[in-house]
């Protein structure tokens, strides 16, 4: 990989994409066998640094750390001397000083991965930062849409709800777009960025539009804890005009998919009984999270001591 942290998906080149999407096809094996473990990190450490909330990006990292027989810290800062007034980047340095090999962050601000990343040595993969980027959930997200429809370029990805707080939008319009499908994206006009379209994206206030002709349809969780004020009427009107349902799904193509990063609101941005149905590949989103974090950290962990010594174990 060009760059020694994974920030963003603004950052990939579409060459890079091809790359982690290839590598975590060849985890997703290693996933599928009975002893599900391979020697590949071993004796690396990799740290799990994450100062907001979290339960499938959590897990993955660290299943797929251990996966690849890498030794896994989760630090939590409810139990650690952030409690004691020290700072974020005393918290990274300290921990960078006991020589890890890769430090996953996740943190409410905008930004913070990338404060870490300059003052450490080890790379630094963004697990999700405030409403900017989610990189690691995008990847999967398009490993999904690769193995449902088998293929990214010329597919019509339509992304549903609270665009404007959401860092799963803007990675999956940076990635998609660099993948070359067309991306849509609809919500209530608050909801949606006034510069969204120089991302190269169509912006839709009609639901039943930006889902005509639709390949792949993302649904988003409204998201209550970075907003700040009322935008939109209630949820109730919320999900009577954007929440989608199975009645709904048919204005896109007959097979369409449905997908949702999680944690899903059942009954608000998404129906249950489309939560369950056929055509949601939710939980083949999260399989593939660990696939792609078992990639991310072999091409970003694996080769801070030489690539080579990485390529020899390689599973
Ligand atoms: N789990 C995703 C995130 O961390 C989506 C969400 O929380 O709605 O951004």
């Amino acid at each position: 990989m060009k760059h020694r942290d994974l920030l963003g998906m603004e950052d990939l080149e579409r060459a890079d994409i091809e790359r982690i999407l290839e590598t975590a096809n060849h985890m997703r094996e290693v996933g599928e066998r009975d002893v599900k473990k391979v020697p590949t990190l071993r004796g690396r450490t990799v740290v799990n640094l994450f100062f907001e909330a979290s339960t499938r990006t959590r897990a993955s990292f660290e299943i797929a750390g251990k996966r690849l027989s890498a030794d896994v810290v989760n630090f939590s800062p409810s139990s650690s001397s952030l409690k004691k007034s020290e700072s974020i980047l005393d918290t990274a340095r300290t921990l960078d000083a006991m020589d890890p090999d890769c430090v996953i962050v996740r943190h409410s601000v905008a930004g913070v991965p990338k404060c870490i990343a300059d003052v450490l040595s080890a790379p630094v993969i963004n697990a999700g930062d405030g409403a900017h980027e989610h990189p690691t959930q995008a990847l999967l997200d398009m490993l999904t849409v690769q193995q449902e429809k088998g293929r990214i370029d010329g597919l019509t990805v339509t992304i549903v709800g609270d665009i404007a707080h959401s860092r799963v939008a803007r990675s999956n319009i940076y990635g998609f777009r660099r993948m070359g499908a067309e991306v849509r994206v609809a919500a209530p006009p608050t909801m949606i960025p006034a510069d969204v379209e120089t991302l190269g994206v169509k912006a839709y206030t009609s639901l039943r539009e930006a889902l005509e002709g639709a390949d792949v349809v993302m649904a988003l969780r409204i998201q209550n804890e970075r907003l700040v004020g009322s935008w939109f009427p209630s949820v109730r009107e919320y999900s009577a005009t954007f929440g989608l349902d199975r009645a709904r799904l048919r204005f896109a193509k007959d097979d369409a998919i449905v997908m949702h990063p999680g944690p899903v609101n059942r009954g608000v941005e998404l129906s249950h009984e489309l939560t369950d149905d056929r055509s949601s590949v939710i939980l083949d989103q999260v399989r593939n999270g660990v696939a792609i974090r078992m990639a991310v950290l072999y091409l970003f962990a694996g080769r801070q001591r030489g690539r080579a010594a990485a390529e020899e174990t390689r599973p």
